[in-house]
């Protein structure tokens, strides 16, 4: 156990352990099974692979996806790190080169999918090896319960049967209790260690908005956003193929360099997306939830959702993948009402049996965009854990974005005011200030008025004094509370009524789309209580913390070097170093291997391996550097 500080400098360069990555290692030294439970980005591999340097046995890891073992071996042997993986991508030739090398002991950390453990051959050869310990990756895939159920995972515990004496651990990132105890089960595993991390990830900036009407305002939006993030890698997540093909297009037409993926693709194209979008030739992917399941970018810098995802799960699971590798991300969701019915719709069609159970939490992902209540805290909170700061000080709500403030807006007088607000007032003179109850009141009014459990966008409509044929045909255009809300954006008075939804003073029928006063509503038009509403404004959110001033330069020419080893070396970029190691080497500006060697993340082999292409660069930009300011 003293020994693995000193193995996380030399082979990673790293100067300590993530949180409960000690504890999770301390399970493999005393042989005990655990269930290890950390977010995203929390180091889960480290867990298994660390330890697997102790001795002189064999790890095997059983992981899932192809395409995520095969970035695990080549990130381990860029650290000098024995290890390799068997499954059916590969030719027989190259099976049996690793089947060589497992058994000359040669192998530290083996990596298979699961289905190979029903091969007798396979677990004979195992036995000639006997390995220290079983190391299960994305372990949720065991349990029906999960997002995605892999049935050959059903299979593992024969390990428990045909080795009882070696230890399992299992790593997941999903956090539900249901999930965990069906892991624990179906693995067989005995007194195992439960460590779980906390769920909140402290570097994403969450944000949410309303979409704006229109196609040209909708996509501003997401042009904005993505212009923060010029050259870094996106994702924009859409909910139907028409969607991912029509917003990259326009992208592209806008000057961005963005690719769509989407299971309609061609196999061949699609993978040839994924990939320009791993290896950093196209920054922007555009595309379907089909993306994203074993990408294990660290550098992803921004996660747009275009529409709403369909349950806070999988916003969780979308909206982590940005920020990885621990440095500032953002992740940003713009929904409108529809996609609610769009995804009730797709759900309705599915043959899943768990539809009440798919429409409740799409109820609960809306209520999140509604809610007024800090992202970071409703997300923990809503995986069962405590959230303790009393800001999180990284999302739209406690940024002051969508603070309840009053509203102030010149606006003429009308019913629900003229009770509310008594005092005379000058004509032409602007009134002075609207609060949240009186807009409150206005809304409630005028749902009352229209009758009928009015749909949200209708209610709208008659708040904003619209003569659209359906109000007019109705006689709608006559009542008190017609254009009531004339001076507001259609799009504000929306986010209005989803605010009181979500703050029980209005109510949504499970069959209807719908609303209706509640007993909560009616204390508010009597004016004994007060709802929280936002005025949405276009904002900025910070612009991530770039490095500035020359270091920039710096950070873009070690880049630009980066892609360059990489394309040579066939490995993906950030294989070679992660953002976090860029930037710290554009800050101190190394010259010699020593202190090269002292810039986190770059243990003694990387530093044999790298220093020679980067050192040059950075001892050349420094010289220039030097002679501008003389
Ligand atoms: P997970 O599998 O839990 O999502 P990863 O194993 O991919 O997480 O690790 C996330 C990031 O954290 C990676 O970029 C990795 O290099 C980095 N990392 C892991 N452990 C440490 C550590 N002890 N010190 C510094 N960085 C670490
Ligand atoms: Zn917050």
């Amino acid at each position: 156990m003293d020994r693995l500080p000193a193995l996380l400098k030399r082979f990673w360069g790293y100067d300590g352990f993530l949180p409960l990555q000690e504890d999770a290692m301390r399970c493999w030294v005393q042989k005990q099974d655990s269930l290890v439970v950390l977010p995203t980005g929390g180091g889960k591999s480290l867990c298994y692979q660390a330890p697997s340097l102790l001795g002189e046995g064999l790890t095997l890891v059983v992981s899932p996806l192809i395409s995520l073992m095969k970035d695990q071996v080549d990130g381990l042997r860029a650290c000098g790190v024995a290890a390799d993986c068997l499954n059916s991508s590969q030719d027989q030739m190259e099976r049996n080169r690793v089947e060589r090398e497992l058994a000359q002991g040669l192998l530290r950390l083996l990596y298979v999918a699961p289905e190979r453990l029903a091969t007798s051959r396979f677990l004979d050869m195992l036995r000639h090896r006997s390995p220290t310990g079983f190391a299960i990756d994305e372990a949720h895939c065991i349990s029906h319960w999960g997002h995605d159920f892999r049935p050959d995972y059903r299979n593992m515990n024969v390990l428990r049967h045909a080795f009882p004496g070696v230890p399992v651990h299992a790593y997941t990132a999903t956090a539900t209790r249901q999930v965990r105890e069906d892991i624990v089960q179906q693995l067989d595993l005995r007194g195992p260690k439960l460590l779980v991390g906390s769920f909140d990830r402290p570097n994403l900036f969450y944000r949410v908005a309303r979409r704006e009407y229109g196609k040209h305002g909708r996509f501003e939006q997401i042009r904005e956003t993505l212009s923060r993030y010029r050259g870094e890698s996106c994702i924009v997540y859409c909910i139907s193929r028409r969607d991912v093909e029509d917003l990259a297009s326009d992208l592209c037409g806008a000057g961005f360099h963005a690719l769509p993926y989407h299971a309609g693709l061609d196999d061949e194209v699609r993978k040839r997306h994924q990939d320009d979008f791993i290896n950093e030739r196209a920054p922007i992917i555009v595309a379907t939830v089909a993306f994203g399941m074993g990408i294990d970018k660290p550098n992803v810098r921004c996660v747009i959702h275009a529409a709403m995802p369909k349950s806070i799960e999988h916003y969780q699971q979308e909206a982590g993948r940005a920020g990885r590798d621990g440095l500032d991300a953002e992740c940003c969701l713009f929904y409108g009402g529809n996609d609610y019915q769009v995804w009730k719709r797709l759900l309705r069609r599915s043959e899943s049996d768990a539809t009440g159970a798919a429409l409740h939490k799409l109820g609960e992902m809306y209520g999140y965009c509604e809610s007024n209540n800090c992202r970071h805290r409703s997300l923990v909170e809503y995986f069962d854990q405590e959230f303790k700061r009393p800001k999180c000080g990284a999302c739209d709500v406690c940024g002051g974005m969508r603070t309840p403030r009053p509203i102030i807006r010149a606006s003429r007088v009308e019913a629900v005011r003229r009770e509310s607000v008594p005092e005379p007032r000058e004509p032409g003179i602007p009134v002075e200030v609207e609060t949240g109850r009186e807009i409150g009141q206005k809304i409630l009014c005028c749902v009352v008025r229209i009758g009928g459990r009015p749909s949200a966008s209708y209610t709208a409509s008659v708040l904003k004094g619209s003569v659209r044929r359906a109000v007019v045909e109705r006689g709608h255009d006559t009542l008190s509370t017609f254009g009531i809300l004339e001076n507001e954006k259609i799009r504000w008075i929306r986010q209005w009524i989803g605010e009181l939804v979500e703050q029980a003073f209005l109510e949504r029928r499970e069959s209807s789309s719908g609303v209706g006063v509640t007993p909560r509503g009616w204390s508010l038009v009597r004016g004994k209580e007060t709802p929280l509403l936002t005025a949405p404004e276009p904002s900025r959110v910070r612009t991530g913390d770039q490095v500035s001033g020359p270091d920039a330069e710096l950070f873009e020419k070690l880049r630009k070097k980066r892609l360059e080893v990489a394309h040579i070396r066939g490995i993906r970029p950030y294989m070679i170093f992660g953002d976090r190691t860029l930037r710290d080497l554009a800050l101190r500006k190394p010259v010699s291997e020593e202190s090269f060697l002292e810039v986190n993340g770059i243990g003694e082999w990387k530093c044999q391996e790298f220093a020679d292409h980067f050192l040059p660069i950075i001892r050349r930009h420094r010289k220039t550097a030097h002679q501008k300011t003389d």
